[in-house]
């Protein structure tokens, strides 16, 4: 190929700006400035087109737990090509990886969370979750027990059916979402909307609008809630502690089904397995992506609790990908959850990065720029506002101390991406507290540069 690593930065940027259509982007401003273009990458460091070396603190989009340039992945990927690069699920047949998957999942998930249907992302494993619930409510003789309900500023992909789940305003702007059928309720993002109240005060006020919404359309009409344990895309909105207990209380009292959307949280993010142990929640179905390959191949899938499973497995669900359960990206993802039993990455998680980031983000949450920190396992976030105590927005709440923010951290070779005026974090979970002492330090100079 002519287009290569080696050609002139510029001249890549131009072919880019000139072919390629970036996802969440104004492509225009982009091809003013110029995408950085990312060449290599190993361990928690990325390299680009100039030879910088950027210090990548959100693990790419939340998924490359393992981190960077693990040759095992590699190895795996490239001698399942060779043995069987492609064969489906759908007609009658199956192979090693999509079992052994499968397997390992419904060992690994709680309870009895013992099914899994594969998808390519996290977006397709959504609309399956969408479809699965209201077919398994109409197996069971109530057709009508088919909305679902949501919160707003939730993400849950990007497809027709996700992003209308999800309650990203301006998502549902372009293309007329959502579609019929699907509620929001307020989000438990106390920093933002918490006003006067504690934040168990106000965690269960936002739960309880879960059951007001399922009594405004009657119990019999509503098939299932959907929830990250902890919102990503949102800001890493950590529900204050009465918030789960009561939305599990108010599901199982109404049978609404749960779904947690564990595409960020699963695989060790929050210090746990899965986020709906560390918020101590039981639901039907799990959405998983991200982690479970770290990356490393696009595969997604839902993990579904018996009951459900059974329903479903009693009739032809007529649904289903090309790539549901891939064998390459199936023995990618395998593989990703055998280094991570190896290596105990939980456990460095929980006993050495987690304690080293709340340090490094207590100490950062100390600038006169920063309000709080908000952090579970390796997720944080940290919101920027003119005036700590009283949690003050920015004037404009367009996002723009965080996007100055964002800017400086790249001029520092580092990625936090930024959420409105809040600067996200969420590193390869292999990280350790050297590290960590790197991103605060170069954190610290961005901060100070915005302020
Ligand atoms: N659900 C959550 C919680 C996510 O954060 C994302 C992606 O960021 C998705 C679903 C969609 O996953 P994908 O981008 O793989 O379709």
């Amino acid at each position: 190929p002519s287009i290569t690593n080696h050609l002139p930065t510029a001249e890549l940027q131009a072919l880019d700006s000139a072919h390629h259509m970036h996802p969440f982007t104004t492509n225009d401003e982009l091809t003013q400035k110029g995408a950085r273009v990312i060449t290599r990458a190993k361990g928690i460091y990325l390299t680009d087109s100039e030879g910088n070396e950027i210090l990548d603190a959100m693990a790419g989009l939340w998924c490359v737990n393992l981190g960077y340039g693990r040759e095992e992945m590699g190895q795996v990927a490239a001698r399942q090509m060779n043995e069987l690069p492609y064969y489906n699920t759908f007609f009658q047949t199956t192979h090693v990886p999509a079992i052994a998957l499968a397997k390992e999942l419904a060992d690994l998930a709680p309870g009895d969370l013992n099914y899994v249907f594969f998808a390519g992302s996290g977006s397709e494993a959504n609309d399956t979750n969408l479809r699965m619930v209201r077919t398994y409510w109409a197996q069971k003789g109530k057709p009508e027990k088919s909305h679902v309900i949501s919160r707003k500023n939730a993400y849950h992909g990007s497809s027709v059916g996700s992003a209308s789940l999800g309650g990203m305003t301006p998502m549902h702007e372009q293309g007329g979402l959502p579609i019929p059928g699907i509620h929001h309720i307020g989000q438990p993002d106390w920093w933002a909307e918490g006003g006067d109240q504690s934040p168990e005060e106000f965690g269960l006020a936002r739960a309880r609008e879960l059951e007001d919404k399922i009594l405004e359309l009657g119990a019999d009409n509503v098939a299932a809630f959907i929830g990250e344990p902890i919102q990503g895309a949102g800001g890493v909105v950590i529900p204050p502690s009465t918030y789960w207990p009561e939305i599990q209380r108010i599901c199982d009292k109404h049978d609404v089904l749960l779904i947690a959307d564990e595409v960020i949280c699963g695989f060790g993010r929050t210090g746990n397995w899965f986020g709906s142990q560390t918020m101590g929640i039981k639901p039907h179905i799990m959405t998983i992506a991200k982690g479970l390959s770290s990356g490393y191949a696009p595969i997604g899938g839902s993990i579904v609790c018996d009951e459900v499973a059974e329903v479903i497995n009693a009739c032809e669900f007529n649904h289903g990908y090309t790539y549901s359960g891939h064998p390459v990206c199936a023995a990618v993802a395998l593989e990703n959850l055998r280094i991570m039993q190896e290596e105990n990455i939980i456990d460095h998680v929980q006993n050495v990065a987690a304690p080293a980031l709340q340090e490094a983000l207590n100490k950062l949450g100390e600038h006169p720029l920063v309000g709080g920190v908000n952090v579970s396992g390796l997720m944080a976030s940290l919101p920027l506002t003119p005036h700590k105590e009283s949690r003050a927005k920015f004037a404009s709440d367009a996002g723009t101390a965080g996007y100055l923010c964002r800017e400086h951290c790249f001029a520092n070779n580092l990625v936090m991406r930024h959420v409105g005026d809040r600067m996200i974090i969420s590193p390869p979970l292999i990280i350790t507290p050297e590290e960590i002492a790197i991103f605060a330090d170069r954190a610290t100079r961005a901060l100070d540069a915005t302020y």
